[in-house]
């Protein structure tokens, strides 16, 4: 690896990739042992920032994101991968596929033949959400973290239907289950209905305001007055697309804002490729690697057969 500020870094790169996240990191990683050279530029804010355990992650289950994260930037060391630890404020890619690609922070300028946007999403807790609690207590995903509060008791809040569902995912490991839902018509949906016949309760309203117990429990306080003690909370739809850079790039995107992408993560720019949950906003960690590795090996194969017929 290395540091632009302890040494020279080259002028041009075949792949600049934004975003030091698992999907960045990873699609480095395969570049690297593809004889490709790259640069990594991004700050380290990913998107589990808060938890203190990742999970479902095969091989590696319960560790520390400083440590996988960690051990990620360093297997880039044998390939000679720059990285830069910076954040972008600009890139470009002519849309006609003529012309470099370039990735501006605040102190330089890269150049490169490919782009690989990896991101990631803007997370966006409510503000109620108690400080030190987002990723442990509070958490957006039951397939990463309602397992480890097994046994306690659950609320699951969020805007839409969708909060509904989700906390039928939850029903096997919470001893009580209240779920606060502020669209009206959710409450009276059969998804809320087997939540009732489960022995859960679906409330209709918003969470407005949260407190921390030194337990470790939180009371939370919905809009209908009702005060509910628990020790798990789930909260849906917290997730934003970043369109800042898709829309600099010119990439084409879906009413959703999610970039239309071919199977390898290539986008309507053809110099830009997009992988992790910039590309599709619900990746588990282990699905952002995989889709920065199967973007990696199309902007190596897109690189080695240039021109060909
Ligand atoms: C609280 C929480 C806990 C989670 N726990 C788990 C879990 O246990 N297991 C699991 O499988 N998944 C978990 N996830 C999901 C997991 O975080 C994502 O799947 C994963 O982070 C996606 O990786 P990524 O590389 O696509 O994006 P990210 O990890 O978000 O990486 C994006 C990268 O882009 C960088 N970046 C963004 N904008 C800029 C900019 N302008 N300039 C420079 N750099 C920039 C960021 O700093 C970061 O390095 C969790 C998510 C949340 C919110």
């Amino acid at each position: 690896m290395t540091d632009s500020r302890t040494s020279e870094a080259p002028a041009a790169y075949d792949v600049a990739i934004v975003g030091m996240g698992a999907a960045g990191l990873a699609a480095a990683a395969v570049l690297g042992r593809s004889g490709r050279s790259v640069a990594v530029v991004g700050t380290r804010d990913r998107g589990n920032a808060g938890a203190t355990e990742v999970h479902n992650l095969p091989y590696a289950e319960g560790i520390a994101p400083e440590d996988l994260y960690g051990r990620m930037e360093r297997e880039l060391d044998r390939y000679g991968t720059s990285v830069f630890p910076e954040t972008v404020e600009k890139l470009s890619a002519p849309a006609d596929g003529a012309g470099p690609v370039t990735v501006e922070t605040g102190s330089r300028v890269l150049v490169a033949s490919r782009l690989l946007l990896a991101n990631g999403v803007e997370n966006v807790p409510p503000p109620w959400v108690p400080q030190d609690t987002w990723g442990t207590t509070v958490f957006d995903c039951p397939f990463c973290h309602a397992y480890e509060h097994r046994g306690e008791d659950f609320a699951v809040v969020g805007p839409r239907q969708m909060t509904v569902q989700v906390a039928l995912l939850c029903v096997a490991h919470a001893r009580s289950l209240v779920v606060v839902v502020a669209d009206a018509e959710a409450v009276g949906s059969s998804a809320a209905e087997r939540v009732r016949e489960l022995g859960g309760e679906v409330l209709h309203g918003e969470i407005v305001a949260a407190e921390r117990h030194p337990s470790g429990q939180l009371t939370l306080v919905t809009s209908g007055g009702r005060d509910l003690a628990v020790g798990a909370v789930l909260v849906s739809g917290a997730t934003r697309m970043r369109r800042q850079f898709v829309d600099q790039l010119d990439v084409r995107v879906n009413r959703f804002g999610i970039p239309e992408l071919d199977a390898d993560g290539k986008s309507s720019n053809p110099l830009v490729w997009i992988a992790g949950t910039a590309a599709a906003p619900n990746y588990v960690l282990v699905e952002a690697m995989g889709s920065g590795i199967r973007s990696a090996m199309a902007l190596h194969k897109d690189l080695a057969f240039e021109g060909l017929h």
